[in-house]
């Protein structure tokens, strides 16, 4: 069975107080509830990932960074290693995020390469893709994905692609309170699902854990991570709040979806 996941991703908020606080409201809620068969992953900046790593040693949760250098190491300076994150064994390494391609001009050449150094230093690559609003409105965005997935992955060999995460995360639902219909985000996950069993085949297509991002909220994530090939979510404003991100976290069913 899939790996069914609901991240985190609190991008560039918070103060270390209010991180730590909110850390702990997450951690004791989930403790309180039932998570097995879920994995939930924060993703804080970078500057606190040592707090958050000290702090998953009491609470049920893993740890992620929302970005690393396509270096090894070197002069490059304001950068964060994916051997310096390793040593602090945090697992996930969020790549390819919209906001790193918009604003960081990150292309596939770049995410390929950072998906490369993550699995290297034993980092999971959380692998994001997804069309802009235009290419949604002219119907391009199939062959958007397909090409952000194709150059930033299917390098990779077996052994390598079945211990990535995906997530398919439409910009034009990021942060804007749009969501993809659950109908949109089946149609890609199941398109991606596609792809990735023609290069490689069906056992590792149906391995591979595809999240959706965008816009999800405790009202309209029963209904999103309902869908056959949605193994979770990548979430950004509601992971900012507890409540709202532990009512996220309840809505992931362990069970086969519909
Ligand atoms: C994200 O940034 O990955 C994201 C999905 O953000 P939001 O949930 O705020 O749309």
């Amino acid at each position: 069975m899939r790996k069914k996941i609901v991240a985190g991703n609190w991008k560039m908020n918070m103060t270390f107080d209010n991180a730590e606080g909110l850390i702990e409201e997450i951690g004791n809620g989930m403790k309180e509830m039932n998570t097995e068969g879920k994995e939930v992953i924060l993703c804080p900046p970078s500057l606190f990932t040592e707090m958050t790593v000290d702090l998953s040693q009491e609470y049920p949760f893993f740890v992620g960074v929302q970005n690393i250098s396509e270096h090894e190491e070197g002069a490059y300076t304001g950068e964060i290693s994916a051997q310096m994150v390793r040593s602090l064994e945090v697992n996930f390494a969020i790549i390819g995020h919209s906001e790193r391609r918009m604003y960081f001009q990150e292309d596939d050449e770049l995410i390929a390469k950072k998906v490369d150094i993550a699995l290297k230093n034993e980092l999971i690559p959380i692998f994001c893709c997804g069309e802009q609003l235009e290419a949604r409105q002219n119907e391009k965005h199939f062959d958007i994905v397909r090409t952000q997935v194709e150059e930033g992955l299917f390098h990779l060999d077996k052994d390598e692609i079945i211990k990535v995460v995906i997530a398919y995360e439409p910009v034009w639902a990021i942060g804007t309170g749009e969501t993809a219909s659950p109908e949109q985000a089946q149609e890609m996950h199941a398109f991606i699902r596609k792809l990735i069993s023609i290069k490689y085949n069906d056992e590792i297509a149906e391995s591979v854990t595809i999240l959706y991002g965008g816009s999800v909220k405790p009202n309209n994530a029963v209904e999103i991570f309902g869908k056959k090939d949605v193994d979770g979510g990548l979430i950004g404003g509601a992971s900012l709040n507890s409540k709202d991100f532990l009512a996220i976290v309840e809505a992931l069913n362990i069970d086969d979806n519909e």
